[in-house]
């Protein structure tokens, strides 16, 4: 009953004071994106915050072309109608082998070019792709972010950026998901429209723990301080410059971690649809203060047990 009655819940995501954070969901194909658009009546997701374009060629021995790209991300614009869609460029690497992108013979794959890195080795693959993105907004009139994961360093962030804006493609951002960049994100906020935190990928280099490694997960754990300080670092980066910092790692699901980033200054979260509501549930019965004194507490919190111990004990009763 409570589960039916979160899913048919349609406002949009905000705090009790109507504090708005968007809502989002993780998508990988165009079927991946009708099923969250239409979640619910289309109630429940105000469009989707990560796009993993490279799911989409999984199976694919040779690069696609510019019009089997475009034909994939029109379908997936339409599919969320105006809704706000951030397509991410190709992320080819360790877990996510990409014949025609993925260098075969690394010792050390997670730290080797993969993601943003690729376009060292195949500049055309993403020049490709921002064009088949720029055609496919032009034809649906649409206007998607786009964003490049596994950026390092400021002078990625600016390359890539001027190269989405060469194919005219407006709102322009990276993935915050190797600690040099959270390190330096006031730095790269000053090329980029917008951030957002891989919150996976992020605690796996944080913690230089394998994140396929299961017997390792504590050292993963999304409420490590270490973690939690980088990702505090970004948001207060995103205040100050004014521009939107979202999350779209597994940690955005977690509703006692959404509380948390949302007091932290974190703009958007974006998780598997069927995470949403409990999400929204979450976020509308705290006040934005309410999640500042969370986010502080954690923060001034030793382990990750201590951690989410110190939000459940600042949760409001009904919760
Ligand atoms: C992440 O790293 O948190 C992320 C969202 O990207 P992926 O899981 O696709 O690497
Ligand atoms: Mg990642």
């Amino acid at each position: 009953e409570l589960e039916r009655q979160l899913e048919s819940d349609s406002e949009p995501g905000s705090t009790k004071d109507g504090h708005t954070i968007d809502l989002l969901a993780n998508i990988g194909t165009a079927a991946d994106a009708k099923r969250a658009a239409a979640y619910t009546d289309g109630h429940v997701v105000a469009g989707s915050g990560l796009f993993r374009t490279e799911v989409l060629f999984l199976d694919s021995s040779n690069a696609p072309s510019v019009e089997a790209q475009a034909k994939e991300y029109r379908a997936v614009l339409e599919a969320f109608e105006g809704r706000k869609v951030v397509v991410r460029t190709l992320d080819a690497g360790a877990d996510k082998p990409l014949a025609f992108a993925t260098q075969p013979d690394e010792e050390n794959p997670a730290l080797g070019v993969r993601g943003y890195r690729s376009a060292r080795l195949h500049p055309q693959l993403l020049e490709d792709q921002l064009e088949a993105l720029a055609q496919a907004a032009r034809d649906t009139g649409s206007f998607p972010w786009v964003m490049a994961p596994m950026i390092a360093t400021v002078t990625e962030a600016r390359d890539f950026a001027a190269a989405a804006r060469r194919h005219g493609l407006s709102k322009v951002g990276v993935m915050i998901e190797v600690p040099a960049a959270a390190l330096r994100a006031r730095q790269i906020l000053a090329e980029v429209d917008f951030v957002s935190i891989g919150s996976n990928d992020l605690a796996q280099y944080t913690m230089a723990t394998d994140r396929l490694r299961g017997e390792l997960s504590d050292l993963l754990d999304a409420w490590q301080p270490a973690i939690l300080d980088l990702i505090a670092a970004t948001a207060t980066a995103g205040q100050e410059s004014g521009k939107p910092v979202g999350v779209c790692g597994e940690s955005a699901s977690d509703p006692l971690m959404a509380l948390v980033l949302t007091g932290l200054g974190v703009t958007s979260l974006s998780m598997s649809a069927g995470a949403v509501p409990a999400v929204r549930f979450a976020l509308r019965h705290h006040t934005l203060e309410q999640c500042r004194q969370m986010a502080q507490a954690v923060l001034a919190a030793a382990t990750p047990h201590e951690a989410k111990n110190a939000v459940v004990e600042l949760l409001v009763p009904e919760v």
